[in-house]
């Protein structure tokens, strides 16, 4: 099919993410993808600044996570989970296990980011109610906060940034306490925390858990926040009787510079959700970990078994693929590379304040924002930098970049060029 009646096709038929069917905005056909550059239909090459969205952190097309899709696949793509396991979901359990924060010791594998946040809430609420605290079912959250577009996970979202505020009449009512204020390197003050110690205090009778992203808030506005807050907020859960829950689905895996965001505050959650980067943006994979205290509690109560199991529970191609690329990762100097992209955005996004457009730059690990003072036009930025060779995509006042670890400085510089002239391209309205 040539790429004229395929977009054309694509239009007619497919939603793609938060768009409507038969947008005027046109998506590009990517023909493949090889280490960071993504290969257009008319043989365009792009840097691709996002990772397929976190994931793609070994780059695309990498022959050893290529290998071993293949090696699994020619012993079996798949079978079920119940009453059945396999090599590759017992090999990458151990290795979450080993690799994640102490106390978690338990793995429950399942298909997304947003059901992995499903069955955390789940995790927590049946904790309570094995307990006959079933009044403990409500959640704790941060505003700014993003967990997914699945109810339960909307429901814990910002109400308004979590791109999810017209759901709010039928979605639980959960509470919200405001976004961290205190920026990753910024000096800690003890009123930082006062709002979130009067939401707890006031209202743990209720709780059955706090959840957030910790260090770095993502989707709901690319905020890094100081591991002084996270360590306080662990102190206040354990102080109230309220389990944490730790959403590392965006920052899990190296991205902040750290294994898991959770180390740079040297806290262990009770429950921990993982995803995106897991299966180095092969396929869709998550899981979600527990300590062994919140499994033999929920399997002493009534119903003596955790509810859910998922079809494609612990898929073993997808399970093959993660082993690898956490291998990949493990066994590479991953610490310095991150501090070496690092290190770029640390030295390049200041220039960016010298324009027009621009009203804040930040960046932890491998993820370098550019804060607009007003809502980028997307159709028409993307426009300018795939016209040069790049693939951002900004939302709302955010231009921002998780590359691929294996991004060359050259490749970043150009990322960054090209960023910045998109950036200057833009006039005050
Ligand atoms: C992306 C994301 C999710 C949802 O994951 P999906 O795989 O898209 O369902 C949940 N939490 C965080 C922090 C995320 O970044």
């Amino acid at each position: 099919m040539n790429a004229t009646d395929l977009i054309q096709l694509d239009q007619q038929h497919i939603w793609h993410p938060y768009s409507q069917v038969n947008s005027p905005n046109r998506p590009l056909a990517v023909k493949r993808a090889q280490g960071v550059h993504l290969e257009l239909a008319d043989g365009s090459q792009l840097i691709d600044g996002m990772s397929s969205w976190w994931s793609a952190i070994h780059g695309y097309n990498h022959p050893e996570l290529n290998h071993a899709v293949q090696r699994q696949l020619e012993n079996m793509a798949h079978v079920m989970f119940g009453g059945l396991t396999h090599a590759p979901a017992v090999e990458l359990a151990a290795r979450l296990v080993e690799l994640s924060p102490a106390a978690l010791n338990k793995v429950f594998f399942c298909d997304s980011g947003s059901v992995a946040v499903e069955v955390a809430m789940k995790m927590a609420i049946q904790y309570w109610q094995s307990q006959s605290q079933g009044e403990k079912h409500r959640f704790l959250s941060l505003l700014r906060g993003y967990h997914g577009d699945t109810f339960a996970a909307m429901s814990v979202c910002d109400p308004v940034t979590g791109m999810h505020h017209m759901f709010s009449e039928v979605l639980t009512q959960q509470l919200f306490t405001e976004a961290p204020r205190c920026g990753f390197d910024q000096a800690w003050q003890q009123e930082f925390i006062t709002d979130f110690q009067q939401h707890i205090e006031q209202h743990h009778a209720c709780l059955a858990a706090v959840i957030l992203e910790p260090i770095v808030q993502g989707t709901g506005g690319m905020r890094m926040y100081s591991p002084q807050f996270l360590r306080q907020v662990k102190q206040l859960c354990e102080k109230h009787n309220v389990l944490l829950i730790a959403d590392e689905i965006a920052t899990g895996f190296g991205r902040t510079g750290k294994m898991f965001a959770c180390e740079h505050a040297a806290i262990s959650p009770d429950i921990l959700c993982l995803g995106k980067a897991l299966t180095g943006g092969y396929m869709s994979l998550a899981a979600t970990l527990c300590t062994d205290q919140v499994a033999e509690v929920i399997c002493s109560g009534e119903a003596g078994v955790f509810m859910h199991g998922p079809t494609f529970m612990g898929n073993p191609l997808a399970c093959a693929v993660a082993n690898k690329s956490i291998e990949l990762l493990t066994h590479s100097q991953w610490q310095d590379n991150i501090r070496r992209i690092e290190g770029v955005f640390k030295q390049r996004l200041p220039e960016f304040l010298n324009l027009e457009a621009v009203a804040e730059v930040r960046c932890l690990g491998a993820i370098g924002v550019v804060e607009l003072k007003q809502a980028v036009n997307i159709p028409q930025f993307q426009q300018t930098i795939v016209k040069r060779g790049l693939w951002l995509r900004p939302f709302g006042k955010l231009v921002y970049s998780m590359p691929p670890y294996i991004i060359s400085d050259l490749q970043l510089n150009t990322l960054l060029d090209i960023t910045y002239h998109a950036v200057s391209c833009i006039k005050e309205s």
